[in-house]
């Protein structure tokens, strides 16, 4: 077993990948800001989180030491509801990051039409690295740190990189021990013999494919699609875009990218990944790097990874004609100014992965109200909010000239100031 990473933040260093992801986060805003008319007053308040929190995770080792690590949990808004968003697992995140990320929920929350404000969790620890007593040690530990800023009408954690349905059903655990009562509605994402949703699983992917249909036209027959990540959401996307007839050429994950033009056996390749830890040596296709993944001439490429991968060096030759964010935040704002002006189209992310976060919020709703609803009804919910959603922004972007991210920034960070306005400042 490897050691856990340390998670102090170094007081001065280069601008690290968190803080990149801010300052993207907050450039984006400051212009949907300038397009909204915004005062300062209300720009500095959208650009500052609500709250946040930043906790030792004390964590008992299988050889008996302790271990230290830092965890974050930023609620960035709860003008529209509770404050709600995942809980991140990974070496690098820190509270640059978190904030960036809680920020992109409120704008997605708000985008699609569900009462939530945004808000996100981190760790910064390998959970490869880690045993799952180990890892459900972390979890607990770090629960018990942030409870008293969650609950099912404050804040409500879910999955995000690195975390699972297990960590879910864990964190349920936690808070509902602590309660005294069995309390599912505090976290989604959960195992559906907890109170988790039917959908849940796959709907980040669904929703990618949603909008990656809306934005294509047309049929999808054919069209040749690369998958960066292949993970929760870029597994998913694959097997969606499969089904949906798409041509799925290339695939890559940590361990390396795997391409094969007439198309790949995608359940084959998840198979081989499941088996040996990543889609590395998979028999019945080429290999080729990370870089030249991106970089494949393909109709759509789906980045499901993590943040800042598309950049102003390498921005310039993607080839694909449709890029559908996956993930949070893998465009810097140079690289969507090279893209669009080379007509590529970006769906952006809090519109192309909102559907993690809408049937997060129907499973929620089933919680709050002890009911559960059919694969079929979470379906058609999730369908039509996403579609809707789809079909503003693309309004808005062809009635100003503006792209699609700028669109949804626009509508997203709109309809925050507008409901502030309405709520009134307290006192
Ligand atoms: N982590 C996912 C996201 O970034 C889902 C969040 C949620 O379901 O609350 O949208």
């Amino acid at each position: 077993m490897t050691t856990m990473v340390p998670s102090t933040t170094p007081a001065t260093t280069l601008i690290g990948p968190g803080r990149q992801a801010l300052d993207s986060a907050l450039l984006q805003l400051d212009r949907a800001a300038d397009r909204l008319g915004l005062d300062d007053g209300l720009r500095t308040m959208l650009a500052t989180p609500r709250r946040s929190l930043t906790v030792s995770v004390p964590v008992r080792r299988e050889d008996g030491r302790m271990d230290v690590v830092q965890g974050f949990r930023v609620q960035h808004n709860t003008t529209r509801g509770p404050a709600k968003g995942g809980v991140r697992f990974h070496p690098s995140t820190d509270i640059h990051e978190v904030t960036a990320l809680a920020m992109w929920m409120t704008w997605k929350c708000a985008l699609v039409g569900i009462p939530y404000g945004g808000a996100k969790g981190g760790v910064a620890v390998d959970p490869a690295s880690l045993s799952t007593r180990e890892l459900e040690r972390v979890t607990r530990r770090y629960v018990n740190e942030i409870m008293p800023i969650i609950g099912p009408d404050r804040d409500i954690p879910a999955p995000d990189v690195g975390t699972d349905e297990q960590t879910m059903a864990w964190i349920m655990d936690t808070y509902s021990i602590n309660a005294g009562r069995p309390v599912p509605g505090v976290v989604t994402g959960k195992p559906m013999i907890l109170g988790g949703s039917a959908g849940r699983a796959g709907a980040t992917s669904r929703g990618v494919l949603i909008s990656a249909l809306k934005a294509l036209g047309g049929s999808p027959a054919g069209r040749t699609v690369a998958v960066q990540g292949f993970g929760k959401v870029g597994a998913g996307a694959a097997r969606y875009f499969a089904d949906a007839g798409c041509r799925v050429v290339a695939v890559s994950d940590v361990t390396g990218a795997v391409v094969d033009r007439s198309g790949l056996d995608v359940d084959a390749l998840r198979a081989w990944a499941e088996e040996t830890g990543g889609v590395y040596g998979y028999r019945h296709a080429d290999a080729l790097s990370h870089d030249e993944l991106l970089e494949l001439d393909v109709d759509v490429l789906v980045p499901a990874a993590l943040e800042g991968v598309i950049t102003a060096e390498n921005a310039s030759r993607i080839r694909a004609r449709l890029v559908v964010e996956g993930a949070n935040g893998p465009t810097t704002p140079e690289a969507d100014r090279i893209l669009a002006d080379a007509g590529t189209t970006v769906v952006p992310d809090i519109l192309a992965n909102a559907g993690g976060v809408i049937v997060s919020y129907l499973e929620w709703v089933q919680n709050l109200q002890a009911c559960s609803w059919s694969a079929s009804e979470v379906d058609a919910k999730l369908r039509g909010l996403m579609e809707d959603a789809f079909d503003a922004v693309a309004a808005m972007s062809a009635e100003r000239g503006i792209t699609l991210r700028e669109a949804a920034h626009v509508i997203g960070v709109g309809r925050v100031a507008e409901t502030h306005r309405m709520r009134g400042l307290y006192p």
